[in-house]
Order: structure tokens, then C-alpha cells, then sequence
């Protein structure tokens, strides 16, 4: 196990502290799958699903001889995080147009977010090499995350988020885990260009998924998925890009787990996009060589507000690796795929409807085939943005006209009116 440069290939020792490569290229971990095809069987995982064995019980350390190998167990910082739901409902299936449409709900991660899934390799990366001081710039999900790992391992732990732009779930829970918040003027990708130039500086460890060991935890969405279907992989798998970290974790578990013969092959990846923050969609759809960035990037889905995803070349790579696909989708579009993923009792944040939204549009443009197998991965649990919610309901979201409001009636406690309220 190394890490590696993307874009020179040049190799580092895992207990270096880094995040990128003298020529700035971005580090990746090379796991050694030879010895971890040896170490694992199917078996082995079947054994450790549902068990209450720490640290194998987690979705994630399940997978640990694929994921961080070299690390002690005793150091490892885990809450049980990742052994979230693949569920189906009838509303969705009928409005993605699929009847094998299936959503991963990792909203049902202990900080209600698949940040857990890479955050509890990061913290404990971040353990075993003896440092107490971790940071992360965040749209709110990963500092959520980080804070609550901070607070179990009692780290000391530094949140930047940009003021004013964070759904409320998010910011209470990094208030109340108990990280230093610091609400900065600018948006997220400006706050994290300030923590990547000057973490080494202010002695902080980064744990954004410019992070290698976040992609590696991240990869165990794509093993559960596989295991829960019975070590299947689906025809496709869908997910919303900001950073882009998850479609490169997403994209690289697959591929290490074709690697050591677990699945026969690998899904194809589509990334979906905001429409307000889509720089990923179009250098596919316009065959870009590089990325040019959104400056000022919108949507009501702020856990993908984001202009210049630093994962992107990652991300590409998993993307053509998979012969996937990149897609967009409006706000209008998110809001109402998240109504009915509301609608079915699951739920999800904003975000995190792009999967579904996407979904729906790919069929509509033939480019997925009703007959295939398809998982959308809903990234974020629908307690995080109450606000959008709400407003969705209310008829009060600017430039959105709700197509499964759910009005509330507001009426005096009198019989008569409640029967018409109830009736009506
Ligand atoms: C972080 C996040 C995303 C975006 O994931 P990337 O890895 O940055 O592309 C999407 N949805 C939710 C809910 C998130 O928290
Ligand atoms: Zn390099």
C-alpha cells in the first residue's frame, strides 16, 4: 500500500503527510490486491455483515484488508458508520421509468451523510499517525462528519464553512459535536483553496477528499452495494458531483473489486450534476481537455454548490473507465425527485435527488435501457436541509413550482372545520 501521484505517478510512503505531489497532481492509494484477494473472501465479509464485533461490524472496516490494511485495529476511530439500506418503492420506479431501480440511502450513516463512510478512515489515518489538530473546508456534510469523529477521539478539530450558505442540519451538528466553526466570507471552493494552501502551516490535518483516505473508506459504498446484491454489480450506478470524490471512490471499488474476481464486471458511472454548479458536465459534453471552473456556482442543493471540483480528473477516469456518463439536471427537476423520494418514506436532502432526477432523465433520453439494473445513491438524509423542505411545501423556493406540494391546512380546532379540512 502507497500513495501516488495521478499525474506523474510518482510514489509516497502511507505515513507521509501530503496532499498533493510536487507537481500538484493529486495522490491516490495503491492498494496491493494481490496479498488482499489472498487476505478476503466472500465469506469473511458475510460473516462480518451485522456483526457487533468492532471494528468489522462497520460497513466500512467490513472491508478493511481492501481499504487500510497497515492500520492497528485499536487505532482505528469507527461509530458503525456505512450498513445503510438498498431500497426500492413503487412511486420511484414508476418515476424514473425502471423497474429495477434501486436507492442506497447512506443519509442513514450515524452524521446522516456517506461522508462517514471516508471520514472514519481519514480520522483514523489522522490517529494512527499521531495527530491531534484535523480541519476541513465544507458545504456542511463533511464537517459534520469530521466533528463528530473529532468528538469520539477528542481531536481537535477546525471547520471553515462559507457564511450564510450551509443547510441548518449541518451547521447545528458541527456546533454541537463541538468543533471550532469558522464561518467564512467567500464560498466553499475558496475555502478550500485557503486550507489546502495553508493546513501544513497551521499544523492542521486536511480531511477533505483531496484526502486519499476518504476515497479509500469511500469505497465501501461500492462493496456493500455489491454484497447486498448478492456480489452483483448493477448495470449502473448514479450519483450527484460537486468535489467528486464519491464518483472517483465509487468508480475505484468497483474496479478493485472486478480486480480480485468478486464481480464479474463493473457498473457504469453516471455523475449528475446542478445545473447552477455543473464545470464536470460540461467539459464531457463539450469534450474538454481541462476543467473550467463555475465562478459563482448556485442551486438549492448546497452540498453540490461547488465550481471547481478538485477531483474532477479522478473522477473522469472512472467515468471513461465505466464508458459512463455525465448529466444535468435543474433545480425544479431536483426538488421534485426529492418530493418523491420524500414521498416513499426514505427521503434526502437536495443533493442528493440529483440521482434520482438524473435517473429519470437518462431513461427519457434512452440512454439507460428500462430492462437494466440501476442504483442512485442518496447521498444526504432529508433532516439536513429542513429549510428546502419546508419551502418546497410552502410554494415559498424562487424560480420553483412545486408538483408534489404538500400543503399544510391551517384551521381552527372546530369540528366542523376539521371535517372539511379532512375531507376536502
Ligand atoms: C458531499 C456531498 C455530495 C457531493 O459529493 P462529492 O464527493 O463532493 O462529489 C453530494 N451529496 C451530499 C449530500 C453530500 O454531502
Ligand atoms: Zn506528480
Amino acid at each position: 500500500m502507497l500513495q501516488k501521484c495521478i499525474d506523474c505517478g510518482k510514489e509516497f510512503p502511507v505515513n507521509e503527510v501530503r496532499y498533493e505531489c510536487g507537481c500538484s497532481g493529486l495522490l491516490e492509494i495503491v492498494q496491493d490486491l494481490k496479498a488482499a484477494k489472498k487476505a478476503v473472501s466472500k465469506k469473511l465479509f458475510e460473516g462480518r455483515m451485522g456483526s457487533r464485533e468492532y471494528p468489522y461490524g462497520s460497513g466500512v472496516w467490513r472491508y478493511k484488508e481492501l481499504i487500510h490494511p497497515l492500520i492497528p485495529d485499536e487505532k482505528i476511530v469507527s461509530i458503525w458508520e456505512g450498513n445503510t439500506g438498498i431500497h426500492f418503492g413503487e412511486p420511484l420506479r414508476g418515476y424514473v421509468g425502471l423497474g429495477n431501480f434501486f436507492v442506497k440511502a447512506q443519509g442513514e450513516n450515524p452524521t446522516g451523510s456517506f461522508k462517514d463512510n471516508g471520514m472514519t478512515v481519514a480520522i483514523s489515518q489522522a490517529n494512527f499517525l499521531g495527530l491531534r489538530k484535523v480541519a476541513c473546508a465544507s458545504t456542511g456534510n463533511t464537517s459534520a462528519s469530521m466533528a463528530a469523529y473529532c468528538a469520539i477521539e477528542k481531536m481537535n478539530g477546525i471547520v471553515f464553512v462559507p457564511k450564510g450558505n450551509i443547510a441548518m442540519g449541518k451547521l447545528s451538528q458541527a456546533l454541537a459535536y463541538g468543533v471550532k466553526t469558522l464561518q467564512v466570507e467567500g464560498n466553499f471552493d475558496e475555502a478550500l483553496k485557503f486550507v489546502r494552501a495553508n493546513s501544513l502551516k497551521l499544523g492542521m490535518y486536511l480531511v477533505n477528499s483531496i484526502n486519499p483516505f476518504r476515497i479509500e473508506g469511500q469505497k465501501s459504498i461500492a462493496f456493500e452495494m455489491a454484497q447486498q446484491m448478492g456480489w452483483k454489480a448493477p448495470d449502473w450506478v448514479i450519483m450527484p458531483g460537486g468535489n467528486l470524490g464519491n464518483a472517483s471512490a465509487i468508480g475505484k471499488g468497483f474496479r478493485e473489486l472486478n480486480e480480485i474476481g468478486f464481480v464479474e464486471k463493473i457498473p457504469r458511472i453516471a455523475v449528475v450534476q446542478s445545473k447552477g454548479a455543473n464545470p464536470f458536465c460540461r467539459l464531457w459534453k463539450e469534450g474538454l481537455d481541462s476543467l473550467i471552473p463555475v465562478n459563482e456556482p448556485h442551486t438549492i442543493a448546497s452540498a453540490v454548490k461547488i465550481g471547481n471540483p478538485v477531483s474532477w480528473k479522478k473522477a473522469l477516469r472512472e467515468v471513461q473507465a465505466s464508458k459512463g456518463v455525465v448529466e444535468e439536471v435543474s433545480d425544479q427537476e431536483i426538488m421534485d425527485a426529492k418530493a418523491i423520494v420524500d414521498s416513499t418514506g426514505i427521503g434526502c436532502e437536495p443533493a442528493s435527488a440529483c440521482s434520482v432526477a438524473g435517473a429519470k432523465k437518462l431513461v427519457e433520453n434512452g440512454i439507460i435501457k428500462s430492462h437494466e439494473v440501476v442504483v442512485g445513491l442518496l447521498t444526504g438524509n432529508i433532516l439536513k436541509d429542513p429549510d428546502a423542505t419546508i419551502n418546497y411545501h410552502l410554494n415559498k423556493l424562487e424560480g420553483i413550482t412545486p408538483k408534489f406540494q404538500n400543503r399544510p391546512v391551517e384551521v381552527g380546532l372546530d369540528f366542523g372545520q376539521i371535517k372539511k379540512a379532512i375531507e376536502g
